[in-house]
């Protein structure tokens, strides 16, 4: 799409969102164009000045209510999910229960950590009261994934709005009705405060034009290439951008680990959500000592593991079929690179249907596409490696960096293998420990983006600081001022060297 919106006329008017599951069609959407966005953001910017005058108190109110509309549609909504992705309806559950958390952080603590404070003025200004007080930006604009579509895009949506800020929500072309229900139980929760959450859909045209909208953020989640091309269009008008994007997380497993727990957890970090998971386990670094061990510990688990079209599967389908390409040509690759099958190869991958069985890999070489591109499927690759050193060393040569995993029964060492990653977050003794804890914050760097959501620095990246000092008496000596006498200049000038020297 270019500077028009040239395809209006062509476009057409609605799109299909189908069943991963079984190909039925579970939905019909407008595909929203650049005039349908540019009201969305302008509905937006009228809601935001009305929503951002609120006292915090009152906002708090407005989104408890939300959440509670949230809470006693959690079934509905995790029905929508279910259907869209795919995924069993206890994993949609857990997600809307998810979700329900981090919207109760947000809601609760926007006032304590956005509120004016105090800060020391220093000996130079010792005269002015100083504080820094940050407010919203006005309209966020979120382009948001398919995999979780509710708690990945809330980790944005949630925290701007608690900040202070209305919202345009383009949800993924696969998960749209998720978005439009949202939206839709905002409304219903918070009527008088029309336009603060529109969802907009469609697909890749209809997130450019919410990037060159004018939005005053960019809250992107999805993959590293999408991103860049996101990043591109936000460059033509410097709108600041945030980017949650893929991951290749390792998990380290030490000699002394609990090797019962750390298989548990990684079959499940991994094959959880047929691995469609942007911080889900995908590389494992095990030492020598235990690296069969745990090999054996993660065939048995996930050998036992049921998917398909299945009451009892405990995950779905993939939701994108080209992503099942990608699943095959990285154990193909990786097999034809003179790795070990230890379950399933590339037979279980089907050429057509979306239900991938899981495949447990060993000793997959360290440039094989399989240890350096996100694979986004029920694949993990367990390789044995010398020393602790070396598992780190691995773990950091990705050029992801989201997030990691570190098993070992001592946790003080595990901590301090944690501390040597180059990840936004590290569960110790656990997978994705953190994704529960809505006080803290997530986001990568490298291909896997910049920015944070969540806590208290997911709140501050919807605002912006602005510093203000107030002169309560005027200066001994007034540094502001041409009418000041080069002699007084002149003396606190060297007082301040004299202190400077000497402190
Ligand atoms: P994607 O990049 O294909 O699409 C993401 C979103 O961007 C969708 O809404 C899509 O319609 C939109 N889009 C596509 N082209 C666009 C364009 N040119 N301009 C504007 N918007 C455009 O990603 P996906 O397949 O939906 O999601 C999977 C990826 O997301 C994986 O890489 C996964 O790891 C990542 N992810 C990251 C996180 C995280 O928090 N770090 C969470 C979930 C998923």
């Amino acid at each position: 799409m270019t500077g028009t919106d040239q395809d209006a006329a062509t476009r057409p008017a609605t799109f299909t969102v189908r069943s991963p599951a079984t190909g039925d069609p579970v939905g019909e959407h407008p595909v929203h164009g650049l005039e349908e966005v540019a009201r969305a953001v302008e509905r937006a910017r009228t809601a935001a000045a009305g929503w951002a005058a609120l006292p915090a108190g009152h906002r708090r109110a407005h989104l408890l209510r939300w959440k509670h509309a949230l809470a006693s549609s959690l079934d509905a909504v995790a029905k929508t999910i279910a259907a869209e992705t795919g995924k069993p309806h206890g994993d949609a559950v857990l997600e809307v229960v998810l979700t329900l958390e981090h919207l109760n952080w947000a809601a609760r603590n926007a006032d304590r950590v956005l509120r004016r404070r105090r800060v020391r003025s220093g000996l130079l200004a010792a005269n002015q009261r100083s504080s820094v007080v940050h407010r919203p930006l006005g309209v966020i604009g979120v382009i948001g994934p398919w995999n979780y579509p509710l708690y990945t895009p809330m980790g944005s949506i949630g925290y701007a709005l608690a900040a202070g800020n209305a919202v345009v929500f383009k949800p993924s072309e696969h998960t749209p009705g998720t978005g439009v229900l949202l939206a839709e139980l905002l409304a219903s929760a918070v009527p008088e405060h029309a336009g603060l959450l529109t969802t907009v859909t469609g697909a890749a045209a209809t997130g450019e034009a919410l990037a060159r909208s004018g939005v005053d953020k960019v809250a992107f989640t999805g993959s590293p290439g999408t991103a860049r091309k996101v990043m591109a269009v936000c460059a033509r008008s410097l709108t600041p951008l945030l980017a949650e994007c893929g991951g290749k997380d390792a998990t380290i497993v030490t000699a002394d680990a609990d090797l019962d727990a750390a298989a548990d957890a990684v079959v499940w970090g991994a094959l959880s959500n047929a691995g469609q998971t942007c911080a889900g386990v995908e590389r494992v670094y095990a030492v020598r000592e235990v690296h069969a061990s745990l090999c054996r510990k993660v065939v048995e688990r996930a050998g036992a593991l049921r998917t398909g079209p299945v009451p009892d599967a405990v995950y779905g389908p993939m939701t994108m079929s080209a992503q099942t390409a990608v699943v095959r040509r990285h154990v193909e690759q990786a097999l034809a690179d003179g790795a070990r099958a230890l379950l399933g190869d590339s037979a279980s991958i089907p050429a057509s249907g979306a239900f991938v069985t899981p495949v447990v890999l060993a000793d997959v070489p360290e440039d094989s596409p399989a240890m350096t591109e996100e694979t986004f499927g029920p694949v993990v690759a367990i390789n044995a490696v010398a020393s602790v050193d070396e598992a780190v060393r691995r773990a950091n040569a990705s050029p992801y960096a989201l997030a990691a995993s570190v098993f070992s029964r001592d946790r003080r060492a595990g901590a301090a293998i944690a501390a040597r990653l180059r990840a936004g977050a590290v569960s110790v003794n656990s997978v994705l420990g953190f994704a529960g804890v809505p006080a803290l914050p997530f986001g990568g760097s490298g291909e896997s983006g910049f920015g944070r959501i969540h806590g208290a620095d997911g709140l501050r990246a919807f605002t912006a600081p602005q510093s203000v000092t107030v002169q309560r008496f005027a200066p001994p000596v007034n540094l502001t001022s041409f009418s000041t006498p080069a002699a007084a200049r002149e003396r606190a000038v060297a007082a301040a060297r004299w202190l400077h020297r000497h402190h």
